[in-house]
Formats: C-alpha cells, structure tokens, sequence
C-alpha cells in the first residue's frame, strides 16, 4: 500500500521520483506586505533572520543567496525557517493521512457510502470506515521586521533586524545604506515635532527631540560595534576575543572623544580627521547631553556642568533641538562612512 499513499499530481505537484521518494512543491506563504521569512542555516549566526520580498532582486538564475548578518553563502532555498519547514511537514503529514484513508477505503472496496455489507438473509456483517480526520495545516507565523530596506544594487525588497551589512540576494555591502535608513526615520519624526507640539504640548516635543538624540547615540554606537566586529572577524579573531573587546569598549563609542581612541589603539586609524573641528566640537557636546537626558530625565546634573562647560544651570532642562540632531547625524554620518571606507575599501563585495 506504500506505494499508493501519495497520490502522483494534485495541489502541491506530487512526482514519484524514485521507489521510495517522492517530490512535492509548495510555496512558501508570505506576510502582509508580501514577505517570507529566511532564515541563515549558520548556527553562530546572530540574529540569523530576516525576511525577503519574492519577485524582486535577482529573478532568474540565481545559484546562491547571503545572509545579511554574516554573509553566509547557501543555495536560495537553503535559508528556511523553523516555521516553514514545521508548515512544510504538516502539509506532508496532511497528504499521507489523506491518502492513507483513501487507501483502506479502497482496500475495502467500501465504495462512497463508506460501508459495506456482506451476506444477508439472518447474518450478515456491516463493515464501516471512519476516516481518521485530517489534522489542521497552519501557516508559519512569522516575525514582524520593521527594517524594510530596497537593495540599490539589485532592487531585492528585503527586511532585517537592525543594522545588516550584506544584501541577501546580490551579497553585496549595503551597511551604509541601512545606516542612512536608520537616520532617515529619526528625519521623519523630527520633521513631526512642531506639529506635535501645537498638538500634544511642549513637553511631548521636548520628549520627542530627546528620544530622538538617544536614538541616533544608539546608531552611532551599534554602527560602531558593527564594523569594530566585522573588521575583527576579517583580521581572524575568535569569537571570545571578539567578546573580549567588546566587554573592553563597552559605552566608549557613545562618546566622541572615546571612540576616536578606540579606533586610534584598535585600527590605527583617525577618526575624526578631515572634519571641521567646531562641527566636531558640537557634536561632541550634543551627544553628552544624552547622559543627563538619560539618566535624568533632562535635568542637568553636577557632572554634567562640569564636563560640558556650558553655564546652564542646574535644574534646567537640556535644550537640544531638531537641528542639534540633524547636524549630529550628518556629521555621524560622514565619521562613519570614512571609517567604513578606511576599513572595508580593499573589501571585493
Ligand atoms: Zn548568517
Ligand atoms: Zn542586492
């Protein structure tokens, strides 16, 4: 009966392609916005998923995919995930019971009622099936990626968790394209504030600005961290001494004057050469006035008086305006994408 469980054509294309193998074709289903989840088959990779919009990039022809994170080369079906390969089990299992049923069905030569009787008169036997029913198929739930980004290389629509580097179909470096993506959401939400403001009050604005220089200090530093990373993996270092590192530079790159000394003893490289020292010279204060704004809520402490010089007075909330951010981030920009050429210009992709 083996040979008759799967039933040769149907929904998913099922194929005998040898005694004991048989091949099915099933797509994968796609969220909302038309993406499917990947995920990288390298076990050390971190975070490993992301997701990508079928139809776009490299449409014909391709032999190999990347992984965004650690650029991990696979054939492009070899990038499923968890929940795919669960979705894809299921529908096998669905098939197998289904033809399992038909089978004994047909075994029995029940015919459509399902029974059947024998002999007849005083004795007689009724034989009936009841089909074990067909357990549920459920859909892969997949994550929900807020990074969206278009390769501009090859167009691959695709989404990721924070700041990737290779784009998944083209494989090549898109970091600095994911950074800009980053800062141009904080443009959006700075570009809102006056109107917030007539709406919600100077407070909420005032909130929106400090979230707003927090978030490009984070950028900053994880654009940071992730080159310090990619160039130390490039030169050969383990993942402990990779740690190691880490641990050594830990909030360093939140601060200008830090992570100028960090890429000083690290890669021998100056950080902020080239640039005008009074942009410098701003940008180093707006971001320290991200300390006080963190840890109290915008009330300047003694430290930070003493630090940044500025004669504001204690008790008075750190003014930082949009403009403050934007010229933080065009001038982080431009730090970063001189570290990322000094450190990858020499890269093939
Ligand atoms: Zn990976
Ligand atoms: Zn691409």
């Amino acid at each position: 009966m083996s040979d008759e469980v799967f039933k040769e054509g149907g929904p998913y294309h099922i194929k005998r392609v040898g005694p004991d193998k048989i091949s099915m074709q099933m797509s994968v289903p796609a969220d909302a916005d038309g993406l499917v989840g990947r995920n990288c088959p390298n076990d050390g990779c971190c975070p490993g998923y992301f997701k990508v919009k079928l139809g776009t990039g490299i449409t014909e022809g391709q032999l190999k995919a990347y992984c965004p994170y650690c650029r991990h080369e696979d054939e492009p079906g070899g990038f499923l995930t968890a929940a795919q390969v669960e979705y894809a089990k299921q529908i096998v299992l669905h098939e197998a019971i289904k033809g399992i049923n038909e089978g004994i069905e047909n075994a029995l030569d029940l015919g459509p009622s399902g029974r059947k009787t024998y002999g007849g008169g005083m004795f007689s036997l009724e034989m009936s099936y009841k089909p074990s029913s067909l357990p549920p198929v459920v859909p892969p739930m997949e994550e929900v990626l807020r990074r969206d980004i278009t390769c501009p290389h090859c167009g691959l629509q695709h989404a990721v968790f924070g700041l990737a580097t290779w784009c998944p179909d083209c494989g090549r470096d898109i970091f600095l394209n994911h950074l800009a993506k980053e800062f141009e959401a904080i443009r959006k939400m700075l570009s809102d504030v006056d109107r917030r403001r007539e709406a919600l009050g100077a407070r909420v604005a005032a909130r929106d600005i400090e979230n707003a220089l927090e978030d490009v200090v984070s950028i900053f530093e994880a654009a940071m961290r992730a080159m310090t990373i990619r160039k130390m993996k490039e030169n050969g270092s383990s993942d402990d001494q990779i740690q190691e590192k880490l641990r050594k530079i830990g909030n360093k790159f939140q601060n200008v004057n830090l992570a100028r000394e960090v890429c000083e003893d690290e890669f021998k490289v100056q950080l902020l050469q080239g640039l005008d020292p009074k942009q410098i010279d701003s940008l180093r204060l707006t971001f320290e006035k991200r300390h006080p704004i963190t840890h109290n809520l915008g009330i300047v402490d003694r430290k930070y008086l003493e630090k940044v010089r500025l004669g504001e007075l204690e008790g008075r909330d750190v003014s930082v305006t949009p403009q403050d951010i934007i010229m933080v981030m065009d001038v982080g920009t431009k730090i970063l994408e001189n570290l990322h050429s000094y450190l990858f210009s020499n890269n093939s992709q």
